[in-house]
């Protein structure tokens, strides 16, 4: 198995770098954010739950975003390697998820870090606020999810640090090019 964490602020590309790793290396898909707002529009008993916290650009409690999680990951026994887009965005859910995964005699192999700077990010998610209809783009919303950011999800960056993990990534630049660099990064990580 190979499994991938991909790593950075609102905005930064996650989810269009995964949507071209997932085609290229047939890896399954995992992510947090769609995961919710998948209950949110199918009115689940999870869906009503975290509606409001989704709204007001705030995390999900650990407890609940760590068993969603690892029921989806049990969901795929047969995929060849998971990325993870979106989690673990706190330590302690950096660490059940190494938990888990040794469980399996599973490991994190690669942390990609798309490195995109605030004003970027603000750029980037003002001009998808015309298409993605998601409330959470809205301004004041934006900038809760930036300062849980840098509160909370900055500190998962050390802790993979010290496993040796992290790749960076410049997350500024043309989509081709940054897969460009991305792939590499896997090969390497891979070989
Ligand atoms: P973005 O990367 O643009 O902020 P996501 O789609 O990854 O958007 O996440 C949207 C929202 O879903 C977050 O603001 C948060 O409320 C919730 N969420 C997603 N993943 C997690 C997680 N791992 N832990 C807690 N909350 C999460």
């Amino acid at each position: 198995m190979f499994n991938l964490v991909i790593f950075g602020p609102p905005g930064a590309g996650k989810g269009t770098q995964s949507a071209k790793i997932i085609d290229n290396y047939k890896l399954a898909h995992i992510s947090t954010g769609d995961m919710f707002r998948m209950h949110i529009s199918q009115n689940t008993a999870l869906g009503q739950k975290v509606k409001q916290i989704l709204a007001d650009g705030l995390l999900v409690p650990d407890s609940i975003t760590i068993e969603m999680l690892e029921e989806e990951v049990q969901r795929n026994p047969d995929a060849t390697g998971f990325i993870f887009d979106g989690f673990p965005r706190t330590v302690p859910q950096a660490e059940a998820l190494d938990t888990f995964l040794e469980s399996k005699n599973e490991k994190i192999d690669l942390v990609l870090q798309l490195d995109v700077t605030e004003s970027e990010i603000k750029n980037r998610i003002a001009e998808r606020k015309k298409v993605s209809g998601r409330a959470d783009d809205d301004e004041d919303k934006l900038i809760k999810r930036i300062d849980e950011y840098f509160t909370k999800t900055i500190h998962v960056l050390p802790y993979y640090q010290s496993q040796g993990k992290v790749v960076k990534i410049n997350g500024i630049g043309e989509v081709e090019a940054i897969f460009g660099m991305i792939c590499a990064a896997i090969d390497e990580a891979k070989s």
